[in-house]
């Protein structure tokens, strides 16, 4: 910028001639209308209305220029730029306007389309109760033992005093699989005097988990304190009360000067820690070929508490108005047991129980039909919560 100079002649400024402030004008105007974007329009509005935008730097020579001169060149350039600016504001205005109709567009969810999401999958109730089973020994010192689905005969039976020509292996319904070589098993056929234990003996979907038992008392250092739940297999249809395929949980101690007491004990602190204390046991004369003397042990009803015996009571469904419930089996193990497995009777003794886990369920929760845990409906499942 120079001083004010009398002689100066406007004419001679180009940068404020007419003729280049419209066409300074028309420049920014064509540059606004060509921004396709709000970024571009930016770029115009820094090129045109910044600080090195042309007619800035002419309205900066306006001071220059003599008295007469100022005035009509200031309002040259004034209209020009308000001019622009409007251009710009109009511009923006527009270009935000597509935006927005564009993310309409681009980020548009069709609230209304069907709901078709997979809902996350969660453990089965089964699942749940087994482990919480379990977890009620482990609290009390038990470790958790597992064994395979498919095994051998004489684990499943001969190992637990039940040999070949003993009823219980047609009364457990015995699901036999064929040998490695196509031959079907031996059905019940065990290999003979003279043989090891394990030659001649067929393979079976184990029916029961108590062939756990044997191979924890195999491998495991005394004193044993285990329980293992897992599946086992019957050959049965299904129907209200049977399932082929169910879960059972057994427990299994070993130790020096065991009791039934100790048995006793077990049973009650179970009871206590699934269905809450109060609640009394009792133990009544069964047969298992595994242990001896042999038990089933009842509590009373969670549900009347016995009340539903009395004259008059309500009756109950949950026990039949009998005031008291089946809940497991148990004994002393069996001496010929231990036998089997190496151990000395005369120093070690045990005692064993076991129990269905859907029966534990269904008498928990007040579930009817066996054949609900294995439907597959998720109403059924989703009742009992959503534990990951
Ligand atoms: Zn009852």
């Amino acid at each position: 910028m120079s001083a004010p100079n009398k002689n100066y002649d406007p004419v001679a400024v180009t940068a404020l001639s007419a003729a280049e402030v419209d066409r300074a004008l028309e420049a920014a105007l064509a540059a606004i209308e060509a921004a396709s974007t709000l970024d571009e329009l930016k770029e115009a509005r820094l090129a045109h209305d910044g600080d090195k935008a042309p007619l800035r730097l002419a309205r900066a020579e306006i001071g220059a220029l003599p008295p007469e001169a100022k005035a009509d060149a200031g309002r040259r350039v004034g209209a020009a730029m308000n001019r622009i600016r409007e251009a710009i504001g109009q511009r923006q205005a527009q270009l935000e306007r597509n935006r927005d109709e564009q993310v309409l567009v681009t980020e548009r969810v069709d609230v209304t389309l069907p709901f078709d999401r997979t809902p996350e999958g969660a453990r089965h109730p089964v699942t749940m109760t087994a482990e919480r089973l379990a977890d009620v020994f482990v609290a009390m010192g038990y470790e958790v033992a597992e064994g395979p689905e498919v095994e051998a005969e004489w684990y499943n039976f001969d190992a637990l005093n039940i040999p070949p020509d003993h009823p219980a292996r047609e009364m457990q319904d015995t699901l036999f699989v064929a040998r490695p070589d196509g031959e079907p098993g031996p059905q019940g056929g065990y290999g003979g005097t003279g043989s090891p234990p394990m030659l001649g003996s067929g393979m079976v979907l184990r029916t029961h988990t108590s062939p756990v038992q044997i191979r924890s008392l195999l491998t495991r250092p005394l004193p044993l304190y285990v329980v293992s739940p897992g599946k086992v297999y019957r050959n049965e249809a299904l129907d209200a009360t049977h399932l082929p395929v169910f879960y059972q949980i057994e427990g299994l101690a070993v130790d020096e000067g065991l009791t039934m007491a100790d048995l006793r004990g077990a049973i009650q602190a179970f009871v206590d820690a699934l269905f809450g204390a109060g609640l009394r046991t009792r133990l009544r004369p069964d047969y298992f070929p595994f242990t001896e003397p042999s038990g089933d042990v009842s509590m009373e009803c969670h549900v009347c508490r016995g009340e539903s015996v009395k004259p008059g009571a309500d009756p109950c469904r949950i026990c039949r108005s009998m005031g008291w419930i089946e809940i497991a089996g148990c004994g002393m193990v069996n001496p010929r047991v231990l036998v089997a497995c190496g151990i000395d009777p005369d120093r070690y003794s045990g005692f064993a129980f076991g129990l269905g886990v859907e029966r534990a369920l269904m008498l928990a929760h007040g579930v009817n039909e066996i054949r609900d845990t294995v439907d597959g409906d998720v109403r059924f499942s989703r009742a009992f919560g959503m534990e990951i």
